[in-house]
């Protein structure tokens, strides 16, 4: 691994919440750092790392073709372009200052640092209602249509008896192999999303449900939280997680 550093990249551009800022171009002052694999550089030649002079070009483009009232929202927008255009590119951090921020006190700079990394996720998808391969068809798409996701794998179905001693019907179930740069929190909000629009009602844990998302891994990442907890607690105990996970990837380890 190494790092590519772009350092006080300026750029005059209309990006504010006060109207004034959104006709009148003030200075943006850019960092990044890209982490990247630099070994291939070795050979010498520039196809075999990332051209910083067009990572230049995108964030001027990014920068100055739009119009955001947060440099938070100008950040993000930035790491998500550096990410999607550079599949080399394993992770970014931004830095976006605003110099001439409107502020009456004296100040050097105000700025915010966005942090994004790729990874590789696993998904277990469970349906037990209705059209249940259209469901897992359905989700699989609009898990490969959300930004910041790309379907790497996915296995082949199988149908399994319900488990947990609540649901009744049968379920087709599933294993994705995601690649995404979305943290772990938001990758859950856009599967909740994504099972709300297959029309998932959540009454008791363990029901029959049209579809179910869950994280298994994401990367190597060991999250306990109200919200999310990963690797997920009872995936070892689970035959129709483990059995679809063991097809798309033979080699993984816990
Ligand atoms: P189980 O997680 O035992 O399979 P379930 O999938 O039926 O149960 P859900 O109703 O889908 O449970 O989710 C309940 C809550 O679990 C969600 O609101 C979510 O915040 C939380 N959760 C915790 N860890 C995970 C995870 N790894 N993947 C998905 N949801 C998770
Ligand atoms: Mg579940
Ligand atoms: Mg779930």
């Amino acid at each position: 691994m190494g790092k590519i550093n772009i350092e006080g990249l300026e750029f005059s551009a209309c990006n504010g919440v006060l109207e004034f800022e959104k006709v009148k171009p003030q200075k943006f002052v850019f960092d990044a750092e890209l982490t990247v694999g630099l070994m291939p550089a070795l050979n010498d030649e520039l196809s075999s790392t990332v051209n910083y002079a067009e990572v230049c070009s995108l964030l001027e483009e990014a920068v100055t073709g739009n119009s955001f009232n947060l440099i938070e929202k100008l950040a993000l927008e930035c790491a998500f372009k550096i990410l999607e255009k550079f599949s080399s590119v394993d992770a970014v951090k931004l830095t976006v200052n605003k110099p001439q921020a409107p502020i009456t006190q004296k100040f050097k700079s105000v700025g915010v640092t966005v942090e994004l990394e790729r990874v590789k996720a696993y998904l277990s998808l469970g349906s037990s209602v209705g059209d249940r391969q259209g469901y897992l068809n359905k989700a699989i798409s609009a898990l490969d249509g959300t930004r910041g996701i790309t379907v790497e794998k996915v296995s082949p179905f199988m149908e399994t008896a319900p488990y947990g001693g609540v649901a009744k019907n049968k379920f087709v179930n599933c294993a994705v192999c995601v690649q995404t740069f979305l943290p772990p929190h938001s990758l859950l909000d856009e599967i909740n999303r994504i099972e709300q629009e297959c029309g998932r009602v959540r009454d008791r844990r363990w029901d029959d449900r049209t579809l179910d998302i869950d994280i298994i891994f994401y990367g190597d990442k060991i999250i306990c939280d109200e919200r999310l907890t990963v690797p997920h607690c009872d995936y070892k105990n689970r035959e129709f997680v483990k059995i679809p996970l063991k097809k798309i990837a033979p080699h993984l380890i816990d």
